[in-house]
């Protein structure tokens, strides 16, 4: 990890937070630019400095903050079913532009950085002590799209339905959507020995993440002239991804989370970001 990347962070937070302040007059989005902008940042420098748990630590601090701070106590839905309710409503707020943010636009850049560094699921699920799949990838990667579908209709069919109280219906589901996201990551985690299994074969937000990521300007490459084909790079990985392959095409391409294991367990500095 480059020590320039924590300086580089900070003053694209600085940006968004500029920006998103000039579009809505909302002061909180400096706030909360700042505050995820310098978590990241921080723990970017710790990763430059080796320090072990960085990556964990960076997940709790903007993972926590938006789960606890924004979503529970600031009655944000900022799950999927979120994204949709606003996004319905025309109402520019928290959840639709996090998603703009971290999930649509930002992809194009930082790839699935939001799944290694940010995800308030995931700060979990990377606890857990399967840090490397144990078992052959399966192929139920077709359940995302129904859980994607799903979440859209029943979104729709609150509107259509003209169901009361919806701002309380939807903290709601807020609440009852990440309890069933962490029994549901922690049973597959367990079942299938892979601390990831949830976000290969269900998280719904890939859909968004798998579209955008594949032109991310920031991915891992290699320098096959120092390639001596060990692959402990491959093992490292939790992603199940083909980092030997240089093309956008390479096997589970967007599965990557910019997590650096790959980078950190070649001894040749065959690989960089
Ligand atoms: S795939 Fe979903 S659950 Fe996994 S880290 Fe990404 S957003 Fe979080
Ligand atoms: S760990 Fe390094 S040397 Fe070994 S296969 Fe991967 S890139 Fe090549
Ligand atoms: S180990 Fe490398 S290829 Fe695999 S997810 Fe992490 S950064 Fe991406």
């Amino acid at each position: 990890m480059n020590v320039k990347a924590p300086v580089i962070m900070e003053t694209i937070f600085v940006a968004i937070a500029i920006i998103v302040y000039s579009l809505t007059s909302n002061t909180f989005f400096i706030y909360n630019f700042l505050y995820i902008g310098t978590a990241i940042s921080l723990g970017l420098f710790l990763m430059a400095k080796n320090k072990p748990y960085a990556r964990n630590i960076i997940m709790l601090a903007v993972g926590s903050y938006l789960l606890i701070y924004v979503g529970i106590l600031g009655h944000e839905n900022m799950l999927m079913s979120g994204f949709w309710y606003y996004l319905f409503l025309g109402v520019f707020e928290a959840a639709v532009i996090h998603y703009l943010i971290a999930k649509i636009a930002g992809p194009f850049l930082f790839g699935r950085g939001w799944c290694g560094y940010a995800c308030w699921t995931a700060m979990v699920l990377d606890l857990l002590p399967y840090k490397t799949p144990q078992n052959e990838r399966k192929n139920w990667g077709y359940f995302r799209y129904v859980l994607f579908a799903l979440i859209l209709c029943i979104v729709a069919g609150l509107f259509m339905f003209k169901v009361n109280n919806l701002e309380l219906v939807m903290f709601n589901m807020f609440i009852i959507g990440n309890v069933i996201y962490y029994a549901a990551g922690i049973v597959l985690a367990f079942k299938l020995k892979d601390n990831r299994a949830f976000c290969k074969y269900v998280c719904p937000i890939t859909v968004f993440l798998k579209a955008t990521s594949y032109f991310s300007i920031i991915r891992v490459k290699i320098d096959s002239d120092k390639c001596i084909e060990c692959n402990k790079c491959i093992k490292s990985c939790p992603m199940d991804v083909d980092m030997l392959d240089n093309s956008r095409k390479r096997l589970n391409g967007t599965e990557c989370i910019l997590c650096t294991e790959c980078i950190k367990a070649c001894k040749q500095d065959a690989l960089k970001l």
